[in-house]
């Protein structure tokens, strides 16, 4: 059921520029004052006006760096008087945001451990009504679209109109080489029934590893997101958490030039955006059926493997045929025709048959 959200977009909570993408960028965390100003310096230097760390950092291990704590929201407020940024942290209790609001921080986010809790949202929500603070939702850690936009509806009623998204990509136990799973599909999902509310990626923590940022973020940008929120250190290496994905502010740069923007000027300007964000899907869509066809085969392989111990053929036509008529008769309350699907399926199977009989010759 589609829960009507009231929403002010992005461009108009008075920091976001356009063009494509508003940025925000800094640190995975603050560490110490002079990292804070280096970094923001570089970032500023190249016109990034909206500038993140954590400052209270979720980890999965006690023991390790858990964020500086208050005293980075003065660090935050330097960069503010400075440099004339507007500044913005991860907030995950009542406590988080009270300091927030103290100290003047002008944006603040909802991490994905914390969205994904309902207790922790109201809590949140609660601490924030009657303020008109802007809020980020990262997506929960598990592919779950209500838990999100039940998060939203929670800062929504608390009076929260100033509403945005950032999709960093869900845990998964599958081989991807990526952190998290892109999973673009729920975050189209969720635009295009919010398509007012800002919406950012964040290819840093959907990566892992500052090598797969820029390919993340064209795809976030050929999706039609509003903004990108990226890691960003003075000096990666040596940065006290998530070293491997964050990028020098130079470094963001030339990733954000790199970047193709198809832009709004063109006569033709709504095609070019439909055309853009249909092809988009179908990326999705055809990563996704790669991603099946993988499992598919590796299950055939696990099923000769299981034949050949038993001694038994391959080739069970009978398990075949009907498979192929379940599977036609499906098809046909899906409107896809007989033909096409009789030559998808045979298709697969002619591979499978192959893949078991490999499993056969071992
Ligand atoms: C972060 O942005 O630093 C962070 C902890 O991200 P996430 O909640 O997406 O893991
Ligand atoms: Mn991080």
């Amino acid at each position: 059921m589609a829960h009507e959200l009231e929403i002010i977009p992005g461009t108009e909570w008075g920091f976001f520029t356009l063009p494509r993408p508003m940025c925000i960028a800094g640190p995975c965390s603050a560490e110490t004052e002079e990292q804070v100003m280096e970094t923001a310096r570089g970032l500023h230097a190249f016109g990034i006006h909206v500038y993140r760390a954590g400052i209270w950092k979720p980890r999965t291990h006690p023991g390790s760096f858990e964020g500086v704590g208050s005293q980075g929201l003065k660090w935050l407020r330097r960069v503010k008087e400075e440099l004339g940024m507007q500044v913005c942290t991860e907030v995950a209790t009542e406590k988080h945001v009270l300091e927030c609001i103290k100290y003047g921080v002008d944006m603040i986010w909802i991490g994905a451990r914390t969205s994904a809790n309902p207790f922790l949202m109201q809590e949140i929500a609660d601490a924030l009504e009657g303020t008109d603070i802007p809020v980020l939702v990262k997506n929960p850690v598990n592919p779950d679209l209500d838990l999100w936009i039940g998060a939203l509806e929670r800062l929504n009623r608390a009076g929260i109109r100033k509403l945005g998204v950032v999709h960093r990509g869900f845990s998964t136990s599958a081989p991807i080489p990526y952190r998290n799973d892109p999973g673009w599909e729920l975050a189209i999902q969720l635009r295009t029934r919010y398509p007012k509310m800002a919406f950012f990626a964040d290819p840093s923590h959907m990566a892992g590893d500052r090598k797969y940022l820029l390919e993340l973020s064209q795809r976030a940008m050929d999706l039609g997101m509003d903004g990108l929120m990226v890691e960003s250190h003075c000096c990666p290496q040596e940065a006290w958490s998530d070293a491997k994905q964050q990028l020098t502010p130079n470094a963001l740069q030339l990733l954000l030039e790199s970047l193709i923007i198809r832009d709004n000027t063109s006569e033709n300007v709504s095609y070019r955006e439909g055309i853009d964000a249909l092809r988009a899907r179908i990326d999705v869509i055809d990563e996704n059926l790669l991603k099946l066809l993988k499992d598919r085969m590796d299950v055939s392989r696990a099923i000769g493997h299981y034949k050949k111990e038993h001694n038994v053929a391959v080739l069970q036509t009978g398990r075949w045929d009907q498979l192929l008529q379940d599977v036609v008769a499906r098809a046909a309350q899906l409107n896809i025709s007989e033909q096409a699907i009789r030559s998808i399926m045979n298709a697969i199977h002619e591979e499978s048959v192959r893949v078991q009989n490999q499993m056969m010759d071992l």
